[in-house]
């Protein structure tokens, strides 16, 4: 059952063998310091040869968004150019060191204070901090902003946080970490947050709302102004998950209805290569009341004196709630995500979400008589269908998705949002072109007509993936992380 795709580097050794030639001894011979040698090490005997084909063959057999379309919904996939690795290896970046005096990194400061000052213009806020680590530690550091600053004037009694059923996990998770409470509304028949059950649970206890814009069903919140007014009308505060940002850069400010906080996911909207957990960035955007409360410290720009260069140092905002990140957070994904602004600029940042949100609508149409997608309406960057054919048993999500990866493309994102049976989240990005969302359509349609047709075909499927269905809840309750030699038979 469980043969192993490829031999271990382990299983490849053989006593003696090596992969590097050690020059003959030149010097007089000494004893090693005691303990520094462990016999009992295995290490693998190898040549190069042996490396170079192990790994390789490992690499070939993961699926990556430099071979072809990657579209999971809501993780904006696009494509990571190249120019954005070079920038980011430039030897003064990557030699920077975090204790290095300010004087000496200029350089690195300046990047992260034009971020900031980009990000900033993007969205409409006032300030942004590019300390936060990710979308999820964004959020994080809202909550506690919009905290803080409603104890500061004295609201002692707001505890509590209104997030959308739509919601991304994320968002219940963060704001439970800061020990508040959730209170979850439905979503009405088009998609949208439900007006009357916002109007029924605003009252003096919440601090505020947690909301997506696109949702994440891929659709444009119609009555977002609306709802920040009435939080606000109770003294609340409306935290923007900017995670879906790609379908409105360049087009709106998000500050501009009424959004008071807003983490950006630099690993999704400016690119920056993210998935198995790699870095990210979670820059967050405050309104003019938050800046005072943003996480210690900000960059900070102080102009020259008579025709003297500027200098960049650190402002620590007087009612942060502190560093939330150690040093000076993902500092390689603010190059990338800079980078990546730069090649645009601002007309080019507004061709991204135009086209991102033309690819999907157009992925949708190709693909709607086939896949029930519930809410009927033009949808942003990405879109939700029910993975799921009438009259054909125990043929789901899944079963889709691992037909696709028969087919040679990465599956979209399943099972999300929770209010959409059977979800397959579809988000295709800018950077496909029409014979790869052609090539995508024709995949899908196909598949609908296997269900019809041979439906087991689904259901066994993957046929010819390196791996058939795999056992993932073991695999993340019980991963095996290092070699372990199997026991000698005598
Ligand atoms: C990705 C995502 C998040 C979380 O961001 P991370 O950077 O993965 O922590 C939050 N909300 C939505 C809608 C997302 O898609």
């Amino acid at each position: 059952m469980s043969t192993p795709l490829e031999p271990l580097i382990h299983e490849l050794s053989v006593p003696g063998r090596q992969g590097t030639p050690v020059p003959e001894l030149d010097v007089p011979k000494a004893a090693l310091p005691e303990g520094l040698v462990r016999d009992a090490l295995p290490l693998p005997e190898v040549s190069e040869i042996d490396v170079v084909r192990h790994f390789l063959r490992l690499s070939q057999l993961n699926y990556a968004i430099d071979q072809g379309i990657y579209p999971l919904g809501s993780c904006t996939m696009k494509y990571n150019p190249k120019i954005n690795e070079q920038t980011a290896r430039l030897p003064g970046f990557v030699g920077a060191h975090p204790h290095q005096p300010v004087g000496t990194v200029q350089g690195a400061l300046r990047l992260m204070y034009d971020l900031q000052t980009y990000l900033a213009e993007i969205s409409g806020f006032a300030a942004v901090t590019v300390q936060p680590a990710a979308g999820a530690q964004g959020e994080l550091v809202g909550v506690l902003m919009m905290r803080k600053y409603l104890l500061d004037r004295g609201e002692t009694q707001r505890d509590t946080i209104l997030v959308p059923d739509s919601a991304h996990g994320t968002n219940p998770a963060s704001t439970s970490m800061t020990g508040l409470r959730v209170v979850q509304l439905p979503s009405d028949e088009r998609g949208n947050t439900d007006l009357d059950a916002l109007r029924s649970e605003v009252c003096e206890r919440i601090i505020g709302i947690m909301i997506t814009n696109p949702n994440t069903l891929g659709l444009f919140e119609e009555h977002i102004e609306e709802i920040s007014e009435i939080v606000h009308g109770c003294g609340g505060l409306v935290y923007g998950d900017g995670a879906n940002l790609n379908a409105l850069v360049g087009v709106m400010h998000p500050a501009d209805v009424g959004i008071d906080v807003m983490h950006f996911n630099l690993h999704k909207t400016f690119s920056t290569p993210h998935g198995g957990g790699g870095p990210g960035a979670g820059p967050v955007g405050v309104a003019e009341h938050l800046v005072d409360y943003l996480p210690d410290p900000v960059v900070r720009m102080t102009p020259g004196a008579d025709g003297a260069p500027a200098t960049y140092g650190f402002h620590h905002p007087p009612h942060s709630i502190g560093r939330v990140r150690s040093f000076w957070g993902h500092f390689g994904m603010l190059v990338r995500a800079y980078t990546y602004i730069r090649m645009h600029g601002a007309a080019g940042l507004r061709d991204v979400a135009e086209h991102a949100v033309l690819n999907a609508n157009y992925l949708r149409s190709r693909v709607k008589e086939a896949y029930h997608v519930p809410f009927e309406r033009i949808c942003k960057h990405e879109f939700v269908a029910e993975g799921s054919f009438e009259g054909v048993e125990d043929v789901g999500a899944m079963e889709i998705c691992k037909r696709l990866i028969d087919h040679g493309v990465h599956p979209p994102t399943m099972y999300f949002p929770l209010i959409v049976h059977d979800a397959l989240m579809i988000e295709p990005t800018e950077t496909e072109s029409l014979r790869s969302l052609d090539h995508y359509a024709d995949i899908l349609l196909e598949i609908a007509e296997e269900a019809e047709r041979d439906p087991d075909l689904l259901r066994q499927a993957p046929h010819n993936a390196p791996v058939r269905r795999l056992d993932e809840v073991g695999a993340a309750r019980n991963p095996i992380l290092r070699y372990e030699p199997e026991a000698e038979e005598d």
